[in-house]
């Protein structure tokens, strides 16, 4: 198995995971040639996707679906509430624009949406299941709902956002409007929202961690795994053995292979 974060953050998103013989993008918020060259840095050619599933309608998970679907007749599933705000949906073969069930296997993986609290019309994390793994991925979260947490237990790999310090956003350039959406409900997490989830929920012997979806204003990469790391120590957990740590970033490849 392997996941590959091609990008993450609020400039573009796109996570790749082959699970046995299924490989599945996670949105493609970047351009479609920026996925292929990522794609074929770990050998992997665009066309040989099953699926490409999308969280929400911003335009930094959907950028480049359009192209990279069109180009290589790949499937798309959304949920229909999404597809309604997609404008290039009359672009693609119909046979591409898939409706995303509450269920849905895809090749060897099951895949199964959760709901997340954001400003989108629809707007889901994904858990997947393969053998008897668990994969999540959980960006773009205004809060930490039971139904995360649900899905985030006893996972073993975990794509979750931490977008910003709170310090930094509320001393930051941001327009104060700005600042009350990232902070608000349906907004983002912060790094301590973050480290407050991962200490809350049951986890199996390990777990790998991708800090994700950081915002390059009002973050930075070292201290939102500074804060996750001693959150986790004073909760008594082996950071390293139980909880690895890896970091994503907006303009390079950061993955884990097993
Ligand atoms: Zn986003
Ligand atoms: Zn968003």
């Amino acid at each position: 198995m392997q996941i590959q974060i091609l990008a993450s953050g609020s400039s573009g998103n796109a996570v790749f995971f082959e699970l046995g013989n299924t490989r599945i993008l996670i949105d493609a918020g970047i351009s479609a040639r920026r996925i292929e060259r990522g794609l074929a840095s770990i050998g992997i050619r665009a066309g040989d996707l099953d699926a490409i599933l999308i969280t929400h309608e911003h335009s930094d998970h959907i950028s480049g679906v359009e192209v990279l679907a069109r180009k290589h007749r790949l499937p798309v599933y959304a949920r229909p509430r999404t597809w309604s705000m997609l404008g290039f949906r009359d672009k693609l073969d119909s046979d591409c624009c898939r409706e995303l069930p509450l269920n849905l296997g895809i090749g060897q993986v099951e895949v199964v949406p959760f709901p997340i609290s954001h400003d989108a019309v629809d707007p889901v994390g994904f858990c997947l299941y393969h053998q008897q793994m668990k994969y999540v991925i959980a960006t773009d979260l205004g809060v930490v709902t039971p139904v995360v947490r649900e899905a985030m237990a006893c996972a073993d790999a975990v794509v979750l956002e931490a977008n910003h310090d709170l310090e930094m956003l509320n001393n930051g350039p941001y327009p104060f409007y700005l600042k009350r959406r990232i902070r608000s409900a349906v907004g983002h997490l912060s790094n301590h929202d973050a480290a407050d989830l991962l200490t809350g929920i049951p986890r199996k012997s390990t777990m790998q961690v991708f800090l994700a979806h950081l915002s390059r204003q009002n973050n930075l990469p070292a201290l939102a795994e500074r804060i996750v790391c001693q959150r986790l120590s004073e909760h008594g957990c082996d950071v390293g053995n139980e909880v690895v740590i890896h970091m994503t970033y907006p303009d390079q490849i950061s993955g884990y292979c097993r």
